[in-house]
This record gives structure tokens, C-alpha cells and sequence, in this order.
């Protein structure tokens, strides 16, 4: 296995309140890592530092293979689109921002597009597009220039559960292509396609491993996951041999 990023000691604080704390992680090379913890825990925060939107009080983010701020793609939580283009035009625009030589920018951005199952809705304004629409258009103006490192913040939380499914698809497939790191406060979007989980709590990373080895560590501390929906809540919570309740879609996990 192979890293390509390294984190160390990422802190974000602002005034008196540290909302990022020292944290320290790796992503190997053509893997998938959830970076999950509830609302309020600093992902966004971690995100936007990892992309160099927002920079670090103390610590370092470094690509071992090339350079960071070229080989990012970034998808956030909130994405601006422009409706009153074509999803072609956006995603050429995205490819030229991002480096893609001008008269190549047209081609790499319709084969994208063909490449999120957008390929039938080129010339269709942004403005009509459903919601799992605008999330694979989301995920093609952050792919267009080939990054080597995929940020996306909570990118199925929005969507209903045939876009999730979608989403969840196209990304389990581009993990041959790139290194994928995506935030989540829904444990169970992150379980099936995901090599890594990154627990994140109060800024701190308070857990980190396969899914594996974090569900063996459950019971040695206290824990507060949401899932999407009551249902799943119950059954991660009968399933596995926590001293967990679960609450509406939250289980929560005690000592
Ligand atoms: P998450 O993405 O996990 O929901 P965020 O990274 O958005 O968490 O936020 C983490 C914490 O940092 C929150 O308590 C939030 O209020 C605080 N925070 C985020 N941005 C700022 C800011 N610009 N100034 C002060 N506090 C902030």
C-alpha cells in the first residue's frame, strides 16, 4: 500500500475555541476513508483545510505523489452551481478552473458527464436537474481535471434514497480511479464502500480503523451514532454485541 496523504497535527481554532484538535491521519492510494461524527464536530472545518480553502493554526497536510492544491477535486456540502447553464458548460468551466487545457477542457468535460450517467443530459440547463442530478454534476466538476485526491462533504446526506444509492454507486466505482475522503453523520451511508473510518468528536479524532476493528472497539468507550433512519438504528444496535440502545435513529453506545 502506497500514501498519498499525510496529516499531521491539523489544528483549527478560532478565538477560544479549538473546533479542529491535532489530528493525525493517512490515506492510502485507491482507497475510501468516512470521515464521520455528528454535527458540529469540525468536518467541514478538517475538509476545507485538506483543500487549502482555510488555513491550518498549526499542522501540516502533505501529498506524497505531486502537488496538493492540483490534484484536489472538491465536492462541498453546499455546491454553487449556476442554473442557467448547460451541464456541459458548467463542467467545461470547472475543467478549465482546475487546469484542463482550454481545447480539451469541452471533450474531458462530456466524457465525464457520460461517466456520472449525466450523459443523456449535456445540454440540459442546471435549472431542471433533480437533486441526485446536481449532486453526479456535482461530482463530475470535481473529477473533470482527474484529481488524485476526492473531497466530498456529506455527499449523499440531501438526497432521497435512490439519488443515495446513485451517489453511493458512482463513487464506490471511481475508487479505482482516485483516493476518496467523503464526511458523513450517517454511519451506515459510510459502511459499505469504505476502507477507512475517521471518528471525529469535539475536533478530536476519538477513533480511526477499518469498520471492523472501530465496532470492536465500541464497547470500551461511549458512543452517539446517527443512522438514516430508526429502522437501521435498531438494527446495528440488535446486530452487534453493543451495550447500545437505540433512540429514534440514534444508537447510543455506552460503557
Ligand atoms: P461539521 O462539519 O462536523 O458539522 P464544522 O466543521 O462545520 O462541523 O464546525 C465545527 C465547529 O466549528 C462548530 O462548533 C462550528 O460552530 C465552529 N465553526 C466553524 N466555522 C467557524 C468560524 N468561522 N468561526 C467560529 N467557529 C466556527
Amino acid at each position: 500500500m502506497t500514501i498519498l496523504l499525510q496529516v499531521t497535527g491539523l489544528t483549527k481554532q478560532y478565538a477560544e475555541k479549538v473546533v479542529v484538535d491535532e489530528i493525525e491521519f493517512t490515506l492510502e492510494k485507491n482507497t475510501s476513508t468516512a470521515l464521520i461524527g455528528p454535527n458540529g464536530a469540525g468536518k467541514t472545518t478538517t475538509l476545507s483545510m485538506l483543500t487549502g480553502l482555510l488555513k491550518p493554526t498549526s499542522g501540516s497536510v502533505k501529498m506524497l505523489d505531486g502537488d496538493l492544491r492540483a490534484n484536489i477535486g472538491f465536492l462541498p456540502q453546499y455546491p454553487q452551481f449556476h442554473p442557467w447553464l448547460s451541464a456541459l458548460e458548467f463542467t467545461e468551466m470547472a475543467a478549465k478552473l482546475n487546469g484542463v487545457p482550454a481545447k480539451e477542457a469541452k471533450l474531458e468535460a462530456q466524457k465525464t458527464l457520460e461517466f456520472v450517467g449525466l450523459g443523456n443530459d449535456l445540454n440540459k440547463k442546471i435549472a431542471t436537474f433533480s437533486g441526485g442530478m446536481k449532486q453526479r454534476l456535482g461530482i463530475s466538476q470535481a473529477i473533470v481535471h482527474k484529481p488524485k485526491l476526492l473531497l466530498l462533504d456529506e455527499p449523499v446526506s440531501a438526497l432521497d434514497p435512490v439519488g443515495r444509492r446513485e451517489v453511493l454507486d458512482l463513487l464506490k466505482g471511481l475508487q479505482q480511479e482516485t483516493t476518496i475522503l467523503y464526511s458523513t453523520h450517517i454511519l451506515n451511508d459510510a459502511e459499505e464502500m469504505t476502507d477507512q473510518l475517521l471518528f471525529l468528536r469535539d475536533g478530536k479524532l476519538v477513533e480511526q480503523g477499518t469498520l471492523r476493528e472501530v465496532r470492536q472497539r465500541f464497547d470500551e468507550q461511549n458512543y452517539v451514532v446517527e443512522f438514516s433512519s430508526e429502522k437501521e438504528a435498531k438494527l446495528f444496535a440488535n446486530q452487534s454485541e453493543l451495550i447500545g440502545e437505540a433512540k429514534g435513529s440514534y444508537v447510543y453506545i455506552e460503557i
